[in-house]
């Protein structure tokens, strides 16, 4: 009666809660008072690794809690072997018996079974010899059915708990990435997103550019060993594998994998994802995890599902990029328009005066297009205006910006220039179209070009633009093929020197 007594709040006791630590912590108490045990403890199996390791324990030896114990070694490991409880009942005359705790006298091991399967070993410790009588071993052996029951519940728990919590960040990461157009942004939210949501110590996307992979965002606890927009071989690596392969490869001990590439100083493991979006390959998702043995299979398909949103993101983030661009461009010179210049200009003047820098505009318009149109045709006209744009960008630095302003009429935007420098590319592009070639026209083509400096000749676009008309105006009453400066306005400065 006692025993029916004892079992039913054991059974009880272990049933009322899911939570997996708290059902393990209940049924190692309960095993603990009933039985009058000094040590005891719950291992876990590990499927992958057919290991048995400590998942919770009292009463055992410091240092004890790393212990692995393969199948078949010591009294636990037997007992998961053979699917049957193991008793020593003086551990000192048994050689199968392997110290865990200094005063254990005697050791019974009853594997924890869910159907024919091992999950686990319930081990309990006396420091009696003898302790364990035949009654009490039937007793733990039913007890240890009732905890197996509870502990696969609690798992099974766990496992939907963290699958619903899954698919809410995989909701989650959809519903915000996808409202995000601008791809720098994009990228550094997915990171952010993933690495919060799924609990990694590092997340990185690299995209495909030309034949390399270029890091283009990265968020998370690990130190860089490649700067932001670092190249790294596309053909290489775990990232290179997942592409050749098409799927996702993990890398449990990911520096000695033979192709492993390191990114961060700190890597254990390593999974790379394919971002593929319709057919297309755009690059790799990477997410690494400080320790070793960091990723499981099962947690490929959230991911893989995470990656193909993002994909989706980025390819869409690629294509409003593309249409911005487009919106910008010039159709005939394929240098930008006139809409660009005008938001440039205001980010340059806004940089300038953030950083009390200075910017400059130039205005240049071709010399008697219109004669130029009809002695040898509009055709050849387009062609001479294309190669004025690609005369002008050979002669200007990469971060200044050549605009097709209208017409015949081309507007540079210099920054983080004076008015003299700003002066002296004004001149150097005057000399450059009168000294070329143009093929087809056997003639001199030239240019008359105005410039105008912030914050001498305005600070808005406006006045700047009007300053640097001027100029032009000024160099065309002047006779054309020239370049010239008006007066500083003596508003911004005291000077009032032309040139
Ligand atoms: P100026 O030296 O005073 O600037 O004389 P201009 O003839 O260059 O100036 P005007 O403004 O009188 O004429 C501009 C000409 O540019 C007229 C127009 O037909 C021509 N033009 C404008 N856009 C294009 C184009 O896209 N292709 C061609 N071939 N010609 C164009
Ligand atoms: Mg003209
Ligand atoms: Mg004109």
């Amino acid at each position: 009666m006692q025993r029916i007594a004892m079992l039913y709040d054991a059974s009880q006791a272990v049933l009322s809660t899911f939570e997996l630590d708290e059902v393990l912590q209940r049924i190692l108490n309960i095993a603990r008072t009933y039985f009058h045990l000094e040590n005891v403890a719950i291992l876990l199996l590990d499927k992958e690794k057919q290991e048995l390791y400590p998942k919770i324990q009292i009463g055992w030896d410091a240092g004890q809690d790393d212990v692995r114990l393969a199948l078949g070694h010591g009294l636990s490991g037997i007992a998961a072997q053979q699917k049957r409880p193991v008793y020593a009942s003086d551990v000192k005359l048994d050689s199968r018996y392997i110290a865990s705790a200094v005063g254990t006298r005697s050791e019974l091991a009853i594997p924890l079974m869910v159907r024919d399967e091992v999950v686990g070993v319930l081990d309990c410790q006396s420091e009696n010899p003898n302790h364990f009588g035949d009654d009490t071993i039937d007793l733990l052996t039913i007890f240890s059915t009732q905890a197996s029951i509870a502990l696969q519940n609690a798992q099974l728990y766990s496992l939907e708990r963290r699958r619903a919590r899954q698919l809410e960040a995989i909701n989650a990461i959809a519903r915000e990435t996808t409202a995000v157009l601008d791809i720098k942004e994009l990228l550094a939210k997915v990171c952010s997103l993933i690495q919060q949501e799924f609990r990694v110590s590092h997340v990185s996307v690299l995209l495909r550019e030309e034949e390399d992979l270029v890091l283009r965002a990265h968020c998370g606890e690990l130190t860089s060993g490649i700067p932001d927009g670092g190249r790294l071989p596309a053909g290489a690596g775990l990232w290179g594998r997942a592409l050749s392969m098409g799927k996702t490869v993990i890398e449990n001990d990911a520096s000695n994998a033979p192709d492993y590439i390191g990114l961060y100083h700190e890597t254990g493991s390593r999974m790379c994802i394919p971002l593929v979006s319709f057919g297309q390959t755009l690059g790799v998702l990477v997410l690494d995890h400080m320790r070793t043995g960091g990723f499981r299979v099962e947690e490929t398909q959230p991911l893989e599902s995470v990656a193909d949103i993002c994909a989706t993101a980025i390819q869409n983030a690629h294509y409003v990029d593309r249409v911005k661009q487009l919106a910008y461009l010039d159709g005939l010179t394929g240098i930008f328009n006139r809409r660009y210049f005008e938001m440039r200009m205001a980010e340059e003047i806004e940089r300038a005066r953030r950083f009390h820098g200075g910017m400059a505009v130039i205005m240049a318009d071709i010399d008697q297009f219109k004669v130029l149109n009809d002695e040898f045709g509009h055709l050849l006209g387009d062609e001479v205006l294309r190669q004025v744009s690609s005369l002008f960008h050979q002669q200007v630095r990469k971060i200044d910006v050549v605009c097709r302003y209208g017409g015949e009429e081309f507007a540079i935007v210099l920054s983080q220039t004076d008015a003299s420098y700003a002066a002296a590319i004004a001149e150097k592009l005057r000399k450059a179209v009168e000294s070329w070639q143009f093929p087809g026209v056997p003639r001199q083509v030239t240019i008359s070009v105005g410039t105008a400096a912030y914050p001498y000749h305005g600070t808005t676009r406006d006045e700047l633009v009007k300053a640097a008309d001027a100029g032009l105006y000024a160099a065309k009453q002047a006779g054309r093929n020239r370049s010239r400066m008006t007066p500083f306005l003596s508003k911004s400065s005291g000077h009032s020197a032309g040139i």
